[in-house]
């Protein structure tokens, strides 16, 4: 049986599991008895979506939607899973190819409105159809008090009791009248294993940094930290082996971890990581799946994750324990560059990556907020919150300043080039450097060559990274990179959007010297 993490990526394409996710599917694949609230855009889909895939038999979803239904067969369909809808929105042949799908033992999932409940039919077609899971979306809609009460949701019950399988219900709706009304009608008064965890982990300190020299960067982290139990996550299997050395040559207990190491050696490093105290892992993403370690009092990034998703994921594995745990994650130009090239020659339809990029860029938001980084965070996946107080952006407000003429002097560097060029071009350009590039290409006869001589190259790196951060500017795949100008910037290009960037990370970028790990 396929493992949820491995469907999770080959079916869904998805890296990591959202908050809350990967406890939902496995108690819903054990056939438990559910109830999960998650809000709106949390990704509620995958929760009984991924179990169904994993269980035999047909999985029944409820769901109050036609739009919404057909929307989510069309999108499994693609990816290539056997799911249908019964509804009356269906071609015939869309019906005739449901019920062939069934009757081939094929169908994975059946969506159909709760109306249909009320046919003597679909009782006998669910039997039929071997159906072991049903799930209901919008549970919340069997309360007679919401505003959304649907009354064939009341018939949910009598199917559970009919079909004999468990049910995992899904809702936004987070109020205590709700759940009681939804374990009463749906499951007749025993209360399911309910889900209605918070996405925050608020003992866990949140901090980025400019990577600007991260190998010291890493080592004054875990100096300050000496002898409690850490992770340090690292974007290759050579700079896991390299930073674990460095680590033990400071003083500390280390070991590295990656997917090319013999299996015998990493399950070693598993054991090791769970019984000893104090030891640092340097890993890549391969570690910590099913790491069940309570005390882990740190987690650094050494690169930029993937996605605000694997992230999450990463950072949530310290702490567990509820006691406070600190967490750094560094980024520059070069994370950036890596993500994007990872995501534009993965072999991923081109829908797929373009949402792979808007993950990234949320993540590149995240790092370049100048709010409280928890709300960004919790906005993110749909949380509200106020200012946390245990961020770094909490700690230490950022400076911001208008920036909107560096801004536009930036992207019009890259318009008047054609958008063909990298930001290391742009730069010379702004800053009127004669190279042979730009001789060649006459740039220095272009009105913008030389406008930005004011900021020294570091600065306008920093200014290209977060504009990068706000994508403003998005590297062309197709064009080995060449910053395009997006459809976000042409409200400032008009003058009518005022922009402000963070003032550290441009200041930093000024009077640091340049540091090559
Ligand atoms: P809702 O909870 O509102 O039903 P959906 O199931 O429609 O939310 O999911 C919202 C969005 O989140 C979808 O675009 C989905 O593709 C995306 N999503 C769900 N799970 C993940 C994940 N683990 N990683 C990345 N994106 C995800
Ligand atoms: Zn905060």
């Amino acid at each position: 049986m396929p493992r949820d993490t491995d469907l999770l990526k080959s079916v869904f394409g998805f890296d990591a599991f959202r908050p809350g996710q990967a406890e939902i599917v496995e108690a819903v694949t054990a056939g438990e008895n559910t109830l999960a609230i998650m809000p709106t855009g949390g990704g509620k889909s995958l929760c009984f979506q991924l179990p169904a895939l994993i269980r035999d038999g047909v999985t029944v979803v409820i769901s109050p939607l036609i739009a919404l239904m057909r929307d989510q067969v069309r999108a499994l369909k693609a990816v290539g899973v056997e799911a249908g809808a019964l509804t009356s929105g269906n071609t015939d042949d869309e019906t005739d190819a449901v019920f062939a799908a069934i009757a081939e033992g094929r169908l994975k999932l059946l969506y159909m409105a709760p109306e249909r409940l009320a046919s003597g039919g679909t009782l006998n077609l669910l039997k039929r159809a071997g159906t072991t899971l049903i799930a209901v979306d919008e549970a919340h809609c069997v309360s007679q008090w919401g505003h959304d009460f649907r009354p064939d949701y009341l018939r949910i019950g009598a199917l559970r009791r009919a079909l004999d399988v468990p049910l995992a219900a899904f809702t936004a709706t987070a109020d205590a009248e709700t759940r009681d009304e939804i374990t009463e009608k749906l499951f007749d008064g025993t209360a399911p294993r309910t889900f209605l965890r918070g996405f925050d982990r608020p003992n866990i300190h949140l901090a980025f940094a400019v990577k600007d020299s991260p190998r010291s960067q890493i080592l004054n982290f875990a100096a300050a930290r000496k002898g409690q139990s850490g992770i340090v996550y690292s974007a290759t299997r050579a700079k896991t082996e390299t930073l674990a050395r460095a680590l033990e040559d400071a003083g500390h207990t280390a070991t590295h971890y990656h997917a090319g190491m013999e299996a015998e050696a990493r399950r070693e490093v598993e054991r090791r990581f769970q019984q000893q105290d104090g030891l640092i892992v340097v890993a890549t993403v391969a570690f910590g799946m099913g790491i069940d370690k309570p005390d882990i009092r740190w987690v650094a990034h050494a690169d930029l994750p993937k996605s605000i998703e694997a992230y999450y994921q990463e950072i949530g594995r310290a702490g567990r324990d509820g006691a406070p745990a600190d967490t750094l994650t560094l980024f520059g130009p070069d994370d950036i560059r890596l993500r994007r090239s990872q995501i534009d020659e993965g072999l991923a339809p081109e829908d797929r990556r373009t949402a792979d990029h808007g993950r990234l860029n949320a993540l590149l938001g995240l790092a370049e907020a100048q709010g409280c980084r928890r709300q960004a965070l919790l906005r993110y996946f749909g949380e509200d919150a106020a200012p946390c107080g245990n961020c770094d952006t909490c700690d230490t407000p950022p400076e911001v300043f208008d920036a909107t003429i560096d801004v536009m002097k930036a992207l019009s560097a890259a318009l008047r080039t054609g958008e063909s060029f990298g930001a290391g071009h742009l730069i010379d350009v702004l800053t009127g450097t004669q190279t042979d590039k730009i001789r060649d290409r006459g740039h220095d006869k272009l009105p913008t060559w030389g406008v930005g001589q004011d900021m020294p190259r570091r600065q306008w790196q920093a200014v290209f990274r977060q504009i990068m951060g706000l994508d403003f500017l998005r590297p062309d795949p197709a064009r080995h990179g060449a910053l395009r100008v997006t459809e976000k910037a042409h409200p400032v290009l008009r003058g009518e959007d005022p922009v402000t960037l963070r003032r550290d990370s441009i200041a930093r970028a000024k009077s640091r010297p340049v540091v090559r790990a």
